[in-house]
C-alpha cells in the first residue's frame, strides 16, 4: 500500500500528537521543528479527560510515560476571590476516571512534550528548520526553510503554534490580538504550603473582574503546586515563557484576595510574566494541501484549559480521516470532513475561554471533558 508523505510544521504538542497518529496509521510523516532541538521552558499543561483519553490512543508507552510524572487534581473547585465562598466543586480522580474513562493530568509542558517524542522516531523530527515559505501544488506543497532546504509532500500541516507561519501563507498576514490581559506563571514546593487547604484540587479563585483570576493546582506528582494567575494589563505587550514578573507585582495585584490564596502567592520566589494573545475562530483551517491544527488553528484564552487538549484531539482526528487515503487526490475531502468535525467544537470553546464563566457556578462539563476523539472520524 502507498503512503501519504506528510510533513508537520512544528513539534508542539498538537504536532507530535498528529505525527504519532498519523504514523500508527500507516502514513510517512516527518516533523520540522524550528528550534535546535526540545528546550525544558514553559511550565503546566492542564489535560483534562478528554485530552488524556486522546493521549491514551497514542499508545500504552505515552499514557504510562505522562503518568510517570504528572499529577492527578482530586477536584475542580470554584471560589469567591474575597470571601472565599465555595460556587461549585466537581469530583475529578478516580470519579473522572470511571465517568469519562480518563482522568484529569496536569503535567510539566516539557515532561509531555519528552512522552510524546519518545512514541515517535527522532530521525523523523528534523530540528533547525524553520518554515519559510509554501508554495502550493495541484497535488501537494513545497515548503521551504531558513536553511535553504526544501521538501516536496502529499500534504502539509501546520501545527507551528501561534505565530503560524503555515496559517499566514493559506490566510494572509492577520496577527494575533492583545487581550490586554497578562498571566503570571509560578511553582512552590508543596512542602512549604503545608495546612493550606486544597492544595491537591485544582482551584480557581474567581477575582472581581472577568480578567482577574488565580487558578492553582498540583504539578509533578504532587511535589510542587503550580499557580497560574491573570489580570488587565494594558502596558505589557511581551508573549514570553521565559521572561521573569516581579513577585512584588504578583502579591500586589492580587492583595484583597482571600488569605486561603494570598498564602500561595507569599510562598513565590519567582515568577514569569507573559501578555496574552488570542485570535477569532477561522471559519476554514484547509485549502487544497495545507491544514492548520491547535493553536495555529486556534489559539485561545486560557480560562477552560483546552489550548493542549484541543490540539491532542485535532491531531488524532486529522489521522482518523487520513486512514485509508494512499493517493493525494483524496486528501482534500479527508481535510473537508476535518473541518467538519472539528471547527465547531473548538470554536465553542475557544469563545467561551474568552467569556472566562467556564464551571463557575457549577454545570455539566460533559460535552468536554467526555469528548472523544478516537471515536469520532
Ligand atoms: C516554548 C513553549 C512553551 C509553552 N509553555 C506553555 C505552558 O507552560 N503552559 C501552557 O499552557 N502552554 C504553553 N505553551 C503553549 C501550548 O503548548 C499550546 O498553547 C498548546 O499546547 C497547543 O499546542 P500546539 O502544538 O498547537 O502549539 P505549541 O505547543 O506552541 O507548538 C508549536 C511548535 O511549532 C514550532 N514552530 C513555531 N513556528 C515555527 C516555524 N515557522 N517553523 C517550524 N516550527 C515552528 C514551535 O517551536 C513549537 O514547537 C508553550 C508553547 C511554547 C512554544
Amino acid at each position: 500500500m502507498s503512503k501519504l508523505k506528510i510533513g508537520i510544521a512544528g513539534a508542539g504538542i498538537g504536532g507530535l500528537a498528529a505525527a504519532i497518529a498519523l504514523r500508527e496509521m500507516g502514513q510517512d510523516v516527518v516533523v520540522f521543528e524550528h528550534t535546535k532541538q526540545f528546550l525544558r521552558v514553559g511550565a503546566d499543561i492542564n489535560l483534562t479527560p478528554n485530552a488524556v483519553r486522546a493521549l491514551d490512543g497514542l499508545g500504552a508507552d505515552v499514557a504510562a510515560a505522562v503518568r510517570r510524572t504528572a499529577a492527578r487534581p482530586t477536584h475542580r473547585i470554584s471560589r469567591t476571590w474575597d470571601n472565599g465562598e465555595e460556587t461549585s466543586r466537581l469530583e475529578m480522580g478516580d470519579t473522572a476516571e470511571q465517568k469519562y474513562g480518563a482522568p484529569q493530568l496536569t503535567i510539566h509542558r516539557a515532561d509531555l512534550l519528552a512522552a510524546l517524542a519518545a512514541a515517535f522516531p527522532a530521525e523523523r523530527v528534523l530540528f533547525g528548520k524553520h518554515v519559510e515559505h509554501i508554495q502550493a501544488e495541484e497535488q501537494g506543497a513545497t515548503v521551504s526553510f531558513d536553511d535553504g532546504s526544501s521538501h516536496k509532500l502529499d500534504l502539509l500541516v501546520g501545527a507551528d503554534g501561534i505565530h503560524s507561519a503555515v496559517r499566514s501563507a493559506m490566510f494572509g498576514q492577520e496577527r494575533p490580538r492583545f487581550t490586554g490581559v497578562v498571566a503570571y506563571r509560578a511553582v512552590v514546593p508543596a512542602e512549604s504550603l503545608a495546612g493550606v487547604p486544597n492544595l491537591q484540587a485544582f482551584t480557581k479563585w474567581w477575582g472581581p473582574t472577568p480578567e482577574s483570576q488565580i487558578v492553582t493546582f498540583p504539578l509533578n506528582a504532587g511535589k510542587d503546586i503550580f499557580i497560574f494567575a491573570t489580570t488587565a494589563q494594558e502596558s505589557w505587550h511581551l508573549e514570553s515563557w521565559t521572561t521573569q514578573g516581579s513577585v512584588q507585582e504578583l502579591r500586589d495585584s492580587y492583595a484583597g484576595f482571600h488569605p486561603d490564596a494570598r498564602v500561595l502567592l507569599d510562598a513565590c520566589d519567582e515568577v514569569l510574566k507573559t501578555a496574552l494573545y488570542e485570535r477569532d475562530p477561522l471559519p476554514a483551517w484547509a485549502s487544497g494541501h495545507l491544514v492548520v491544527l491547535g493553536d495555529a488553528a486556534h489559539p485561545m484564552m486560557p480560562f477552560m484549559a483546552q489550548g493542549a487538549g484541543m490540539a491532542i484531539e485535532d491531531g488524532v482526528v486529522l489521522a482518523r480521516v487520513l486512514r485509508g487515503v494512499t493517493q493525494s487526490g483524496g486528501i482534500p475531502a479527508a481535510l473537508r470532513r476535518f473541518e467538519e468535525l472539528r471547527i465547531e467544537r473548538t470554536s465553542k470553546i475557544q469563545l467561551g475561554s474568552r467569556g472566562n464563566n467556564w464551571l463557575r457556578e457549577g454545570g455539566n462539563a460533559d460535552w468536554v471533558y467526555g469528548y472523544d476523539a478516537w471515536k469520532v472520524a
